[in-house]
């Protein structure tokens, strides 16, 4: 940023003796938080009103310094008295999704580039024959249209103009057609036969909405695929956990089931997929269906997530307790997984003469600043650190042996590098 200049040695009055890149947690004061970023809603599942807390977090903070836009949020996860539904409550607006998540990439999560097996599935079920139509909600780039077969012809709807733009680019041909909107109140001529959301519904302030839009765009023998992560499956040693900051509602099966029924959809088939956390349901549309009584096993699946989770967070805090980290210490990751250890961890505030310093390997957030502490290129910065007083540590769940193994390569010794998980589950 700018003005971090003004922010310089701020935290001490012994900074002098410091490297100039290194500065202390919270030394820029910009941030702040506005109230048209979130709005209060009933439960997203039986439209009820009865969210009791289950976690939250204070002034977190999305991506980097900002002192003219407002990045700031109180987050809180409730759980629905009335049907034991999760979900964030206040939610997102339009307006402050689109500047909170403004660096955050996809405006959805990658399904991790399973496309093949999802139409490999979808053919299994001989949902894909010949002169059938095909929508995809939340289709971005198109990448999961690439994988059809030729003789379907498909529908992409996105809400990310850029995205859509990009895919129709990518996609001449007059039978892929790609629909810019929101997912509430897009518009196109007819019906279709098949409609895929995967990983998308969880992303949405009001999927039920999105479910009965669906249904317009029905005939009788329409099917819809959608797939979620569920509670069922929640369980990650990933201190960024299942009630993601990028997920409205943290389904379980009987909850998305319920949303389903509720808008008139029958559950035809439902399964876990194999070695990742995706729920996927077959249903089509049909007239009065019982909507599930809500499972009193919600909540002990709620409460030995939360057990779980704290299990990580506190063996993260072991870890960081344990480790010998030097008063510089360079952290490798701008992202969220950083604002999660400061809201949830003593490093940053276990020694206050600490100072820090951030590397991240993404262009965007090179020059910027999170929380006070410069961002700056790994290869620019790690190469020319005194590491006898220096520690680093990686700040990322997925990637965590990528960055070690970058770290090494630009020159950073082994017992320096401090990594946060004993193992990395994919979910
Ligand atoms: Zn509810």
């Amino acid at each position: 940023m700018s003005d971090m200049a003004d922010h310089d040695n701020s935290g001490g009055n012994d900074d002098d003796a410091l490297p100039p890149a290194f500065h202390s947690i919270d030394s820029f004061t910009g941030n702040f938080q506005e109230e048209a970023a979130l709005a209060h809603r009933p439960c997203p599942v039986c439209r009820g009103d009865w969210g009791l807390a289950v976690t939250g977090f204070k002034d977190f903070q999305f991506f980097s310094d900002d002192a003219h836009a407002a990045k700031r949020a109180d987050i809180r996860t409730v759980r629905c008295a009335g049907c034991h539904a999760l979900y964030m409550n206040p939610c997102y607006t339009p307006h402050g999704f689109a500047t909170l998540f403004r660096e955050a990439g996809m405006s959805y999560g990658a399904s991790g580039m399973r496309y093949e097996e999802q139409t490999a599935w979808l053919q299994s079920r001989n949902l894909l024959r010949p002169g059938m139509r095909l929508m995809d909600i939340g289709c971005y780039e198109g990448a999961f249209i690439r994988t059809l077969p030729e003789e379907i012809a498909t529908i992409g709807v996105d809400i990310d103009a850029g995205a859509i733009d990009r895919a129709r680019e990518a996609f001449p041909q007059p039978d892929r057609q790609f629909v810019c909107g929101d997912f509430t109140d897009f518009t196109f001529e007819g019906t279709v036969d098949i409609m895929t959301m995967f990983h998308v519904l969880e992303h949405l302030p009001d999927p039920r909405r999105v479910l009965a839009r669906l249904r317009l765009h029905a005939n009788a023998d329409t099917r819809l695929v959608i797939e979620v992560p569920v509670l069922e499956h929640g369980i990650t040693n990933d201190i960024n956990g299942f009630f993601s900051v990028q997920h409205l509602t943290h389904f379980s099966k009987t909850s998305l089931a319920h949303m389903l029924a509720a808008e008139g959809w029958a559950i035809l088939e439902a399964g876990m997929q194999k070695g990742y956390n995706g729920y996927r349901v077959l249903a089509a549309p049909a007239g009065d269906i019982d909507i599930p009584a809500p499972d009193a096993g919600d909540i002990a699946r709620l409460q030995h997530y939360l057990s779980g989770w704290y299990g990580a967070v506190a063996d993260i805090c072991r870890r960081l307790d344990h480790s010998s980290i030097a008063r510089h210490c360079v952290i490798w990751g701008g992202g969220l997984h950083t604002e999660f250890l400061y809201q949830l961890t003593p490093l940053f505030f276990g020694n206050r003469a600490r100072r820090f310093l951030i590397v991240d390997s993404d262009p965007l957030k090179q020059g910027a600043s999170w929380r006070g502490i410069p961002i700056a290129a790994p290869a620019e910065i790690l190469p020319h650190l005194d590491w006898q007083e220096t520690s680093l540590i990686v700040s990322s769940y997925g990637n965590q042996q990528a960055i070690a193994d970058a770290a090494l390569e630009l020159g950073v010794c082994k017992e320096k590098i401090i990594l946060l998980y004993e193992h990395i589950d994919r979910y």
